[in-house]
């Protein structure tokens, strides 16, 4: 049995636990079973994504998530 994602992570910017976040069909195409969390403070453009896309990123005004290396902010 492989352990549901139970951990939030914690924005590298806010050290805030990031909260679940859905994208919009079209906004950002995302492969089969990533989770998607983003800051709670709604200015920051942190995200994080588990599964194939594990890492953090931040979201682009022009759509796009930016792999970001986490700590070197
Ligand atoms: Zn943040």
């Amino acid at each position: 049995m492989t352990p549901e994602f139970s951990e939030h992570p914690a924005c590298p910017k806010h050290t805030d636990s990031m909260v679940p976040h859905t994208f919009e069909l079209e906004e950002v195409a995302l492969p089969h079973g990533v989770q998607v969390f983003r800051c709670p403070n709604l200015s920051c453009s942190f995200f994080y994504a588990t599964g194939a896309m594990k890492g953090f990123y931040t979201f682009k005004s022009s759509g796009d998530l930016m792999p970001h290396p986490q700590g070197s902010v």
